[in-house]
């Protein structure tokens, strides 16, 4: 799960992590009255999205104009910086171009910048451990970072059974450059920023800039935690911070309904029972020149109205041109799955190609009740044989598109 920055930064300063101070404001008055509040001459107001690149974002209405973090003067200049986001949509690099509505912004105090830099916790999955990374190249993507100049990339894994000890905060404040009251800034950040991912069961904490100002603080001036959310069970107060704005419409209806589905760039919809089963669907929808629309894992013992469900969600999305289901009945009966998916099928008044592979318990009862439904579905024996036809049912389909169009 993903909150955003103005939360992030409230829940680090509770571990004692410097933060700039700052309000967060749904209108531009409130923004202005954050502004007088705060007080100082200087202000920065930030729009706050789900996704980073807002600095260099631009205004879907406004592209040669400001971008979505923008550092002002006067408490006017904070009311209108706040207009011209609030209900305007963010383009930015992680957004994709459709962009993001901003609902809400962040005012902060300003600071006197005099570096920049990054500081990232997340679990490396090669070594089992938490790894801490700093680089003096704050404000980048780490990733280009990573692509371009690895070397400046400082990498340290804590052992669990000691966590962040003294001595792993002195190497990266030293490994970065930092000298003098600098370093006791950046070492009593990092651990206390160590101590905020063990106990808030973050996956990721990244503070991309970190800066050094020129009175010699180490602060947070941009954070984004992500939460496993395996532990949310155990943080009923992050669960709350849960903006539902921010998150994919499908993918919150799929997880209400058990379901685990993950939107994708395709036009083939598939609907697997098993996370590996769908992966390997995945992989041969690939392999035969298609492109999948989504990852959808209806479960082991996926009730018919479940696969009812899967089935809307799935014909919910405008860019599926036809749908795989693959079932492996081993659990679940093939008879069941074939009746959820008629079910659905009518009700949705199904207008794409939809090709089903049934396997296991029942299957023949499951295909009878597929050819005694009327509706147009081919039936596929296996996994190839299933792949290759929804692919070229999606084809054909287009060409015929094509063709009716150029008459
Ligand atoms: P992002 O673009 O979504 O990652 O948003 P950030 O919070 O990182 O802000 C983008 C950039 O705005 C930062 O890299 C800083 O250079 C600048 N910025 C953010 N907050 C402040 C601030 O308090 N003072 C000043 N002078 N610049 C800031
Ligand atoms: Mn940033």
């Amino acid at each position: 799960m993903n909150i955003h920055e103005y939360q992030a930064k409230a829940l680090l300063k509770g571990y004692g992590v410097a933060v700039p101070n700052g309000r967060v404001a749904f209108t531009p008055r409130e923004a202005e009255d954050a502004a007088l509040a705060l007080g100082g001459a200087v202000w920065v107001v930030k729009s706050q999205i789900h996704a980073g690149g807002r600095g260099a974002g631009r205004f879907a209405d406004d592209p040669n104009g400001k971008g979505g973090v923008r550092v002002v003067k006067s408490v006017s200049d904070v009311g209108s910086s706040a207009e011209q986001m609030l209900a305007h949509v963010l383009v930015t690099k992680q957004t994709g171009p459709a962009g993001r509505e901003v609902k809400r912004v962040y005012v902060e105090e300003g600071c006197a910048i005099e570096r920049e830099l990054y500081l990232g916790m997340l679990i490396d999955r090669s070594t089992s451990r938490i790894t801490v990374m700093a680089s003096t190249e704050g404000g980048m993507e780490i990733e280009e970072v990573a692509a371009h100049t690895p070397e400046k990339i400082l990498k340290v894994a804590i052992d669990p059974a000691t966590g962040l000890q003294p001595f792993h905060a002195r190497q990266l404040a030293f490994g970065l450059g930092l000298t003098g009251k600098q370093v006791k800034s950046a070492t009593q950040f990092i651990a206390n920023a160590y101590r905020a991912f063990v106990e808030l069961d973050a996956s990721i904490v990244e503070i991309n800039p970190l800066v050094v100002t020129q009175q010699g603080d180490v602060i947070a001036l941009d954070a984004k935690i992500n939460f496993d959310d395996n532990a949310l069970f155990r943080h009923p107060a992050i669960e709350a911070l849960r903006d539902e704005a921010e998150e994919d419409a499908a993918e919150l209806e799929a997880a209400k309904h058990g379901l685990n589905y993950v939107t994708l760039d395709g036009n083939i919809g598939c609907m697997v029972n098993g996370a590996g089963l769908a992966m390997a669907t995945m992989d041969i929808i690939k392999l035969y020149g298609g492109e999948p629309a989504n990852f959808l894992d209806v479960g082991g013992g996926a009730t018919r109205e479940r696969v009812a469900t899967a089935f809307r969600l799935i014909l919910r999305d405008p860019k599926v041109e036809g749908i795989l289901v693959n079932i492996f009945g081993g659990i679940m009966r093939c008879d069941v799955i074939a009746d959820g998916v008629v079910s659905a099928a009518r009700e949705v008044d199904l207008r794409v190609p939809l090709v089903v592979r049934l396997e296991g318990t029942n299957v023949e009862l499951g295909k009878q009740i597929l050819r005694d439904s009327g509706l147009p579905i081919l039936s596929a024996d296996h996994l190839a044989d299933a792949a290759s036809k929804v692919v070229a049912a999606v084809k054909d389909k287009n060409h015929a598109v094509a063709a009716t169009e150029a008459n």
